[in-house]
């Protein structure tokens, strides 16, 4: 086992302060941030990719600004809300429309070319229709009976959330969480992946709780049902009024008859993408409130560090998957190889030294708040909530409860880890 004393020193290239070294991460110079980031994405030089950088890394401020005096959404919130509802609403409204013109147009008749139209305007309503999400495929299925412990504690997070718990827990090897509603009764599902989940110590684990909870409580799932089923139905019109590539004259002049509608669902699609980053983004800081009252705030902000570095997790597993198989090959030694797993990926995050959270946290600040992210930076969800009167904990995970789940849980870590030294991760 790597030994965490392995740290020497050297001055930095730029201004010559000390600089610690650890072999395993980045050196870099706390006094002037060189090296901080040596793997900052390229930026486009363009103008307008940097007013568009320019415009993210300002609304992200302006919201976190926000969020710091309110814990609730404030005015401009609620408005990017009503709007985002009445967008999907409207786009809901264009397929309601299309089926009932289509069923008048097969009534009618009209000595069957109305029959004719309106199958044909029925099959396109059908394509435009609301699709409910099914079950996340992947990942490993844990009802009630399965693990009742973990649902226990999952009732008292939800409770404190003021909100039920969930129908279906699902275990996958992702190092991250969510929750989605699931089908026509909007059974609650749990993904939890088992990689972060074995990161974590037992509050933080009861942070990570509350915050996908919260989730529910904030109505963000039943909103991302509605949004996401209209998306779907924008980026379905949006395929069917592309204009056709080397066109002849007729399709030029279909083309050109397309232009408007094709205009219309583009400024919807953009309007859409403006409105919803941002709720979203405020859905995550609402929903971290929810992990400080259910885990107390300093395991939520402990949450936001592992978090930070779970680059470093992935880092460890793909090393564990690419460790030279011969060894795996003997009876018996695959399932200590999984056994393993867990407990280098816990004592590898356990080593991380300061200075790489620290590090960690100023790339966040400099490369600012991406663009596409739907997420807040890591670093400012952090700042937040140790900006707050910090909280106790709502729930404490006992030795007992912590005890039943791990046994709970035997059965997924084995699979989990195995599929990981089988097939590497992800990203
Ligand atoms: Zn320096
Ligand atoms: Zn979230």
């Amino acid at each position: 086992m790597s030994v965490v004393d392995e740290q020497t020193t050297q001055p930095c290239p730029e201004c010559g302060a000390e600089m610690r070294m650890d072999p395993r991460f980045t050196t870099w110079c706390t006094e002037c941030d060189w090296n901080v980031d040596p793997d900052a994405p390229e930026e486009g030089s363009g103008r307008f990719e940097k007013a568009r950088r320019a415009r993210a890394h300002r609304d992200g401020e302006r919201l976190h600004t926000r969020m710091g005096d309110a814990e609730s959404a404030g005015g401009g919130g609620r408005l990017s809300l009503i709007l985002v509802h009445a967008i999907a609403c409207a786009v809901h409204a264009v397929t309601v429309v299309l089926t009932a013109v289509a069923a008048w147009c097969v009534v009618r008749g009209w000595g069957g070319l109305g029959v004719l139209l309106g199958l044909v305007l029925l099959l396109l309503a059908w394509t435009l229709r609301p699709r409910l999400s099914r079950l996340p495929q992947g990942g490993h299925v844990l009802g009630r009976d399965d693990a009742p412990a973990l649902y226990d504690v999952i009732d008292e997070v939800a409770d404190v959330a003021g909100t039920r718990g969930v129908d279906l827990v699902v275990v996958d090897a992702e190092i991250n969480a969510s929750v989605t509603s699931c089908g026509l009764r909007g059974r609650r599902v749990l993904t939890l992946g088992l990689p972060l989940w074995e990161m974590l110590g037992s509050q933080q684990r009861i942070a990570l709780l509350g915050h996908e909870l919260g989730h529910f409580s904030n109505g963000d799932t039943r909103r991302g049902l509605v949004v996401g089923t209209a998306y779907h139905s924008l980026l379905t019109w949006r395929y069917y009024l592309a204009p056709t590539a080397d066109p002849t004259p007729v399709e030029m002049v279909v083309n050109l008859v397309y232009l408007v509608p094709r205009l219309l669902i583009r400024a919807v699609l953009l309007t859409l993408d403006r409105l919803t980053s941002g709720v979203h983004r405020r859905g995550e800081y609402l929903a971290d409130s929810f992990a400080g009252r259910a885990g107390s705030t300093e395991a939520a902000a402990d949450l936001m560090d592992k978090l930070l570095v779970a680059e470093s997790a992935a880092t460890t597993m793909r090393r564990e998957a690419n460790r030279p198989r011969a060894g795996r090959r003997r009876p018996g030694t695959a399932t200590e190889g999984a056994d393993n797993l867990w407990a280098v990926l816990a004592a590898d995050v356990e080593s991380i030294p300061d200075h790489e959270y620290e590090r960690r946290r100023r790339v966040g600040a400099a490369r600012g708040h991406c663009v596409d992210s739907s997420h807040p930076p890591t670093h400012l969800r952090r700042e937040r909530l140790l900006a707050a009167a910090p909280v106790p904990a709502a729930v404490v995970m006992s030795d007992e409860s912590e005890r039943r789940i791990s046994g709970e849980l035997a059965g997924v870590r084995r699979l989990v880890a195995e599929g990981i030294l089988r097939d590497g991760i992800d990203g």
